[in-house]
């Protein structure tokens, strides 16, 4: 099917869970002409890649913000798109291995409670109550927040496209958008693989390709792929609640409503750039880890391995403004590991600046001039 000539309010590029978050809140609140163009098939992103984790522990206050006011929509969010998003609020469980992690940590849980986070510094054994199978060896503590949860990224995206169609707006995949028309300081009309659509309002929601849109309109958005791998188990019966993740060791895993094990490890080697094969380094280095720490794990089976990209930024934040050259571009992306939780709240942000209503929260720390004006300040805590 070619399209020509159709023109919309606002055209999203990208429908990872970022962009269909923005068409929603879009509808929601009372705008009424949107498209989201996808290049490939739905979840075919990172999105569909990642492993759904959703926290408020964060050790920044940008971070917390995001994050915290993404968990106050993601409990509405079932019940708004009537749908089953295996949203389950089994907490965080985060270990510190050092004097010097378990020190970060505690500042970090010092940080939350100022933003009213009811985040918990545990004992190792306390920690183990929560999850029998730890090995609390070499932990000097934990931290744990109950509020925190995770959702199947799948049925979120599934669940968000119907809303959006049922609410007037359309989603078109397998159409990509390989450039744009643009006149004076505006785009007029963006151009895809199935013909040009013309646009009020164009949002860049293309996540690792970000910066390939970027460069079509001119400007250079410091926004990186990088690959990271992920697995899942086969499936077992009820052993833990929360999301575990080490910092210091690059791991994280969690076990979903069905009982299989979904957890992922960085490789701190990992280079820049759309490599998208899986790696021999993964499972022997995310299995020795997950033993270490849960050696009960040793002889659950490995059933699948894929990898994704992360979107990562100079500072591993992300990029939520104006374009500095097109005045009616917004980019929303750089999430880094940490996208998919906190888009219900991005979505809201940049629904209201597409409205030309003001963000309900600052949006400066979120700037793409903070990198040319060196205010570049990395929180360690980035794993997933
Ligand atoms: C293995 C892994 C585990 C992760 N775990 C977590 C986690 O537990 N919790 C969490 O919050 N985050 C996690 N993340 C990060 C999270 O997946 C991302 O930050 C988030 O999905 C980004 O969403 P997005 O909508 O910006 O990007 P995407 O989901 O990538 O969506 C962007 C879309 O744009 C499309 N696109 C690109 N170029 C074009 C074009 N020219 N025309 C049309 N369409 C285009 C792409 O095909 C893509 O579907 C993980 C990531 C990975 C890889």
């Amino acid at each position: 099917m070619l399209i020509s000539n159709e023109k919309y309010d606002v055209i999203i590029i990208g429908a990872g869970s970022i962009g269909l978050m923005t068409a929603y809140h879009f509808l929601k609140m009372g705008g009424k002409s949107v498209i989201v163009l996808e290049k490939g098939y739905l979840g075919c992103g990172s999105t569909g890649r990642c492993g759904g984790g959703i926290r408020e522990q964060w050790g920044s206050p940008e971070n917390i913000i995001l994050a915290k006011k993404s968990i106050d929509i993601w409990e509405k969010l079932p019940k708004e798109l009537e749908d089953d998003l295996e949203f389950h609020q089994g907490g965080y469980l985060i270990l510190a291995f050092s004097e010097e992690e378990a020190e970060t940590l505690k500042q970090n849980v010092h940080l939350q409670h100022k933003f009213g986070i009811n985040s918990k510094i545990l004992t190792p054994e306390e920690a183990k109550e929560i999850v029998p199978i730890l090995n609390t060896s070499g932990i000097v503590l934990a931290t744990y927040n109950k509020r925190d949860a995770k959702a199947s990224p799948f049925r979120t995206l599934f669940a968000l496209k119907k809303k959006i169609e049922e609410m007037g707006g359309k989603v078109l995949t397998h159409t990509e958008v390989i450039g744009f028309k643009v006149k004076g300081k505006e785009v007029k009309e963006v151009i895809t693989t199935r013909g040009s659509l013309k646009a009020n309002l164009v949002v860049n929601a293309t996540g690792a390709w970000s910066k390939i849109i970027g460069k079509m309109l001119g400007e250079n958005l410091p926004v990186e792929p990088y690959r990271h791998e992920i697995m899942v188990t086969e499936r077992l019966s009820h052993l833990f609640d929360p999301m575990v993740i080490s910092f210091s060791k690059g791991i994280y895993f969690q076990q979903m409503p069905r009982g299989e094990i979904i957890g992922g490890i960085g490789n701190p080697e990992e280079k820049p750039g759309f490599f998208i094969q899986p790696t021999s380094w993964f499972p022997y280095h995310f299995a020795k880890t997950l033993i270490e720490i849960a050696p009960a794990l040793r002889h659950v089976r490995m059933l699948r391995h894929w990898t994704g990209y992360y979107e990562v930024t100079p500072d591993a934040k992300p990029i939520i403004d104006y374009s500095e050259v097109i005045n009616n571009v917004i980019h929303a992306t750089g999430f880094s590991g940490h996208g998919f939780m906190v888009s219900p709240m991005v979505g809201k942000i940049v629904a209201e600046m597409l409205l030309g209503k003001s963000p309900s929260i600052d949006i400066e720390p979120y700037s793409i001039r903070r990198f040319r004006e060196g205010r570049i300040v990395r929180e360690t805590g980035v794993v997933g």
